[in-house]
């Protein structure tokens, strides 16, 4: 098994949110193990999900997904987050910027405590109209890694399809790391009418598109694939496995998320009531 990772070194971001178009700030520090990850003290779990409307918020902060996406592919297990705003900062659209970072500054720091894994022994599906996502675990028990095939179907570029395992560092960060944040043109137009957007510079940190011109190879999918990975962070216990993702978004995301979460609660229930009986025979056996 693998140990837990945190950064021994601070790391603090600077750059305008999405939305709100403020200039915000992200500080990174260093976490003990099993500490998890924290945004504003807010531990990052899929029951302090406060939001899925067009990007994910936890507690109050919003738009957490690519700097978690980040972590994932990091291997990151434990970091504080302090953010001075309730937008994380839309960087480059993604989270290469943010990768680069911690690739730079050489501050990965690995802790005494193993990973934490969760193997489901059982296929998880969530199928709503024409969106569908699900989980299969390995036949091998002691595969570690997952695997996720992406598809999307959105207006004027139709289909589109990204895969990747996590073994496969490399092939996130050329290919997934920078696949930017995106709007086709009439959806893009309606959130800047709900005064939303307003951080959005066209080509540099968000696509808007009504044809293929200024889209990269399959991006779209990348994109979120890259935004898939960052909802399912929000787990921070590792499911090794088979992922796909059919037209999927946030709010399915976190409730495919959740699926797994009350799975992972009930059998830790269970396990905890087989050490409290246990427990209670021994005390017996100890009296009598
Ligand atoms: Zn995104």
């Amino acid at each position: 098994m693998s140990k837990q990772i945190t950064i021994s070194k601070t790391i603090t971001f600077n750059g305008h949110s999405m939305h709100s178009g403020k200039m915000t700030q992200v500080l990174l520090e260093e976490a003990p193990e099993n500490h998890g990850i924290t945004i504003n003290d807010v531990l990052v779990t899929p029951y302090n999900v406060t939001n899925t409307d067009g990007m994910t918020t936890v507690g109050n902060v919003s738009q957490t997904e690519h700097l978690l996406s980040a972590l994932f592919a990091l291997r990151i297990d434990n970091l504080k987050i302090t953010i001075n705003s309730n937008e994380m900062p839309i960087m480059g659209g993604a989270n290469k910027s943010f990768i680069d970072t911690f690739l730079i500054k050489k501050c990965m720091k690995i802790l005494i405590s193993n990973k934490q894994y969760f193997f489901p022994q059982k296929k998880f599906l969530i199928k709503e109209n024409d969106s569908l996502l699900s989980y299969e675990p390995w036949d091998d028990p002691t595969r570690t890694d997952l695997h996720f095939d992406c598809y999307v179907d959105f207006p004027y570029v139709g289909k589109q399809q990204f895969s990747w395992n996590s073994n496969d560092f490399k092939l996130y960060y050329d290919q997934i790391s920078s696949a930017k944040t995106f709007f086709w043109r009439e959806q893009f137009q309606k959130e800047c009418e709900k005064g939303r957007c307003k951080g959005v510079i066209e080509n540099k940190n968000c696509i808007v598109f009504s044809d293929n011109n200024n889209l990269n190879n399959n991006e779209l999918a990348k994109h979120k694939l890259l935004d898939f990975i960052g909802d399912l962070k929000i787990f921070n216990i590792i499911i090794p496995g088979k992922y796909t993702t059919i037209k999927g978004g946030h709010r399915l995301n976190n409730k495919f998320v959740m699926k797994l979460w009350n799975h992972y609660q009930s059998l830790k229930q269970i396990k905890n009531n087989e050490i409290n009986i246990n427990n209670e025979i021994t005390r017996k056996n100890i009296e009598t």
